[in-house]
């Protein structure tokens, strides 16, 4: 279930304060961190970024000073760029929204492949099936005891209601254990999970993770003690009467009931209506499952010239919800992991390894393309150097979550980010810290590979989130290719620098079941 969880939702779990579990397994030869002096400096770890000075330069010289002229120069370039905003908008507004399965994301696998092509890189495609859910009609309202319209967005995965709809008295709940507590209640009725999401909070990032639960297991919870169907309060911290959609998750065994989310406004209308007597609502969805489709992971290499076969992987995902056009939720991280290598390219920077650009398929409701990623690339896995994700929109970058399976190696490899991100001072991205690194590079650092989720500003993302919101507007240029020189300047020391930061992971023999 924690899979389903994390899906589009990088916050989620650095959010809950947990990170990943340990694989390690790594062999004792060739770490190159325990060889390296010790005292770097330690992370800028508050925010804002902005108004907290670096700590003490470390006695020993970094080992990424060396690169600081080339980091200037990477830097420079970025922020004169224009690629990645073209590069967005075309994905954004001529494309559309991705959801996997759709026209949309046809398209998007065919456009992301032919541009990588054009900026000269070596591209192939991996194809994948994914699955191929439909939202159909939605209509809702509430019936008694007054009558009004609701906005709704079914939920990803939803079975559909019967042609005529459902009606149904609603039970405000506002937790599992309230759920619980009014099961005598629950029976033949409508269950309206009424949990507001935590504002988002400098310290401890968005409350995302605290409020998913319900709109992943939610409807089965409900479905258990004979519920007929479920609506979510969205899942948004700040609310202009949008509603979020996501993924849901059936318990197998557990009959599947219809479930749409309501704005946090009729969320909160419906739950002070309840307060003095019935309320009724009718709901009608026409959301069904079709059969799997043909779909691909795109990926893209700027070829390393002296270890071409070892990897730094930057990723992001191209599908997306099948509202607004995914310009945040992950458009731009897609734009600026292909735009990384055609900026190293144009500025002549050919580094060591390979930097390997990979667009998942189906993060949001499967996350089949990551799996698929990691299965055919088994044999590879200790050849990866770094995998590095971004999938929070575009906001101010701060650096990176760093997340290490064995955690006998985190501080030191925290430690080694932030050298290199100290190169970053122009832009303030310089924050190193043990988190999350990402949905789709999550088999990857699970199995020992070192993850990197691009870490940013986190307050405004959630009330964008699979929306119709979600579109080309709502982001910043300027921050795009901040995020644009954090990735590159990260990736290119990455794939240069002599040894590697976290020592080869092991193959991995059980791959046939991530
Ligand atoms: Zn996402």
């Amino acid at each position: 279930m924690l899979n389903r969880l994390v899906l589009c939702s990088s916050v989620l779990v650095f959010a809950c304060g947990s990170q990943q579990t340990a694989t390690p397994g790594a062999p004792p030869t060739a770490d190159p961190v325990a060889k390296t002096p010790t005292s770097p400096p330690a992370p800028t770890t508050v925010e804002p970024v902005a108004k907290k000075e670096l700590p003490a330069p470390p006695k020993q010289p970094s080992f990424a000073e060396p690169y600081r002229a080339t980091a200037n120069k990477i830097i420079k370039a970025a922020l004169a760029d224009k690629g990645t905003w073209k590069k967005l908008a075309y994905l954004s507004d001529r494309i559309g929204h991705r959801l996997s399965g759709s026209k949309g994301m046809e398209k998007a696998v065919k456009w992301t492949a032919d541009t990588m092509k054009a900026d000269g890189h070596v591209v192939r495609t991996q194809k994948v099936m994914v699955p191929h859910w439909v939202r159909g009609i939605e209509q809702a309202s509430i019936t008694a005891p007054i009558k009004k319209p609701m906005r709704i967005l079914t939920l990803g995965g939803s079975v559909g209601t019967a042609r005529r709809g459902l009606r149904g008295e609603v039970v405000v709940v506002t937790s599992f254990k309230d759920l619980v507590a009014k099961k005598a209640k629950v029976k033949g009725r409508i269950v309206l999970y009424n949990v507001a999401m935590p504002k988002y909070h400098p310290e401890h990032g968005a409350g995302y993770g605290k409020t998913v639960a319900y709109r992943w297991a939610g409807p089965s919870q409900a479905a258990k003690l004979g519920a007929v169907g479920v609506l979510m309060r969205s899942v948004t911290a700040r609310s202009l009467n949008s509603p979020h959609t996501g993924s849901l998750g059936y318990t197998k065994g557990i009959k599947k009931i219809p479930a749409a989310a309501v704005t946090v406004e009729d969320a909160a209308l419906i739950a002070r209506l309840a307060k003095t007597g019935p309320v009724k609502v009718r709901l009608r969805l026409g959301a069904r499952t079709l059969p799997d489709k043909p779909s691909a992971n795109v990926i893209g290499e700027l070829r390393g010239r002296d270890k071409p076969d070892e990897i730094v992987l930057i990723g992001a995902h191209l599908d997306s919800w099948d509202v607004g056009t995914g310009a945040h939720d992950d458009g731009a991280g897609c734009a600026i992991m292909m735009q990384a290598i055609t900026l190293l390219k144009q500025l002549k920077l050919q580094p060591r390894r390979t930097i390997r650009v990979v667009l998942f398929t189906n993060e949001e409701n499967g996350g089949r393309g990551s799996k698929a990623y990691f299965k055919e690339h088994a044999a590879e896995i200790p050849k990866h150097v770094a995998a590095m994700e971004a999938d929070t929109g575009s906001f101010t970058p701060y650096g990176f979550r760093v997340a290490v399976a064995d955690k006998t190696k985190q501080n030191a490899a925290v430690a080694k980010m932030a050298e290199i991100l100290a190169l970053l001072k122009p832009i303030n991205a310089t924050r190193a810290r043990a988190g999350y690194g990402g949905a789709d590079i999550r088999l990857l650092t699970k199995a020992g590979v070192l993850g990197l989720g691009l870490d940013m500003d986190g307050s405004k993302y959630f009330d964008y989130h699979h929306t119709h919101a979600d579109t080309l507007d709502k982001v910043d240029p300027k921050q795009l290719v901040q995020n644009l020189a954090t990735v590159a300047v990260a990736a290119y020391i990455l794939a240069e620098m002599p040894g590697r930061i976290l020592p080869p992971a092991a193959v991995n023999k059980s791959a046939d079941k991530p």
